[in-house]
């Protein structure tokens, strides 16, 4: 599927190619036709599911269809959790209506900025307003947003913001703006208070639900392998070749480690080469389609390729080396069993990252067995201690830390 299906501008196809999206991910092939239809929506969506373009795309072509007034009127409100994300979704209406003749003025007003700057690009006027909800409070306190035009609001991440007083902000916002109004929400959970924020900003929204990366989970088997660091090649190649994998995504924590161990196995005969962030995009661009349509066998990626990127049929999702943080393994091993097929992901591990390895165990509730393969010999030291600053002496934990800690093993199981 393309995203011709949606019928869109020749300005927003531009830069969809300009931004190499391909194929609509499952929550753009939900919400785009649905946000044109103009009903309220509720979207189960997380980061990584490509849930930004699927509002900003028929956003932007909706504000394209209109007439322009001469003085920007704000016709797009955008609520966030945090900067981070606001300014992404900034970026992300800059870079899709960067073909228009027209384009639209976009602002963003986050707290920790002067607020004198974002006020006066609201003053001479705006389409498009991304906010966190403190700083937008203190602007409509202040008497210096003109709300009254505004078409569409949209609320990202619902459940990031529950423990941020919004409930409050969120009524005074409300107040600000029409009843009348399209309502764009997005959310990975639904626990109530999400359920209560969603009834307080629509009546009767379309639900829209996307297969999770945990329900897919269920389709990966996954293994973990103990290895040393210096017999990884050789056991990578011999699970290559006694699965025959037609189709290996290896993941590796530095460029440079991913070009080395490319160029050693293209030595030994095999298609295999590297993906990362020093690749000009054209390269990466040819380097996917090649490993897309199986000229290339073995990838040896960098991060860069575990969020967001779309390749089917991978036999195998090899982490050669353990990814730093626990969220991003789901992501990688999400790259196998895509579109309903069974896959496999391969973790190897050693004395240095097991430990880290039993944490993503215990975000996600996994139980994987530790494996060793015939003519790998493999000593486990218990109570190692991991590498790492050794502790200060006499230095006790910081509350912070503590709370970090805790929030690590409270992480939900996603
Ligand atoms: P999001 O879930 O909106 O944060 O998007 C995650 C990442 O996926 C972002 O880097 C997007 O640019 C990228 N992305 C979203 N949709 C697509 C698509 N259809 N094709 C390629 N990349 C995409």
């Amino acid at each position: 599927m393309t995203f011709d299906i949606f019928d869109l501008s020749l300005e927003i196809r531009k830069s969809l190619e300009k931004n190499n999206y391909k194929t609509p991910t499952k929550i753009q092939e939900e919400v785009i036709p649905l946000v044109k239809t103009k009903k309220d929506i509720i979207a189960q969506a997380k980061t990584g599911s490509g849930k930004t373009a699927s509002f900003v795309i028929p956003i932007l072509e909706s504000l394209k269809a209109k007439k322009v007034s001469k003085k920007a009127k704000i016709k797009v409100l955008v609520l966030a959790p945090t900067r981070e994300l606001t300014l992404q979704i900034a970026d992300t209406f800059s870079n899709f209506s960067e073909f228009f003749s027209q384009k639209p003025s976009i602002v963003s007003i986050i707290g920790g900025e002067k607020i004198g700057e974002q006020l006066l690009k609201i003053q001479k006027g705006c389409d498009i307003v991304v906010a966190t909800s403190g700083r937008l409070l203190d602007i409509i306190g202040r008497n210096q947003i003109d709300l009254s035009n505004l078409e569409f609001f949209v609320l990202d991440e619902a459940d990031k913001m529950l423990d941020l007083g919004f409930v409050k902000e969120l009524d005074e916002v409300l107040n600000s703006i029409p009843e009348k109004r399209q309502n764009l929400m997005f959310s990975a959970t639904y626990p109530q208070k999400v359920l209560d924020i969603v009834s307080k900003i629509s009546q009767n929204p379309i639900e829209v639900k996307i297969e999770t990366a945990s329900t897919k989970v269920d389709e990966i088997t996954q293994r973990a392998i103990l290895v040393k660091k210096e017999d990884r090649n050789p056991l990578l190649l011999q699970l290559i070749k006694k699965n025959k994998f037609k189709s290996v995504l290896v993941f590796v924590s530095t460029k440079r480690a991913a070009e080395n161990i490319s160029n050693k196995f293209r030595k030994k005969g095999y298609n295999a080469e590297s993906f990362h962030g020093d690749l000009s995009q054209e390269e990466r661009v040819f380097t996917l389609e090649d490993f897309k349509n199986k000229d290339i066998q073995i990838l040896f990626s960098t991060d860069i390729a575990s969020r967001g990127l779309h390749i089917d049929d991978i036999d195998c999702v090899i982490n050669f080396d353990l990814p730093r943080s626990t969220e991003d393994y789901i992501h990688r091993i999400g790259r196998t069993a895509r579109a309903g097929k069974k896959g496999v992901a391969i973790s190897f591990l050693d004395n240095e990252n097991i430990e880290h390895f039993k944490l993503i165990e215990k975000r996600y509730k996994l139980n994987i067995e530790k494996e060793r393969i015939e003519g790998f010999d493999f000593t486990l030291l218990e109570n190692i201690k991991q590498k790492g600053k050794a502790p200060i002496k006499g230095k006790r934990k910081s509350k912070k830390d503590k709370l970090r800690e805790q929030n690590l093993n409270n992480k939900p199981n996603e």
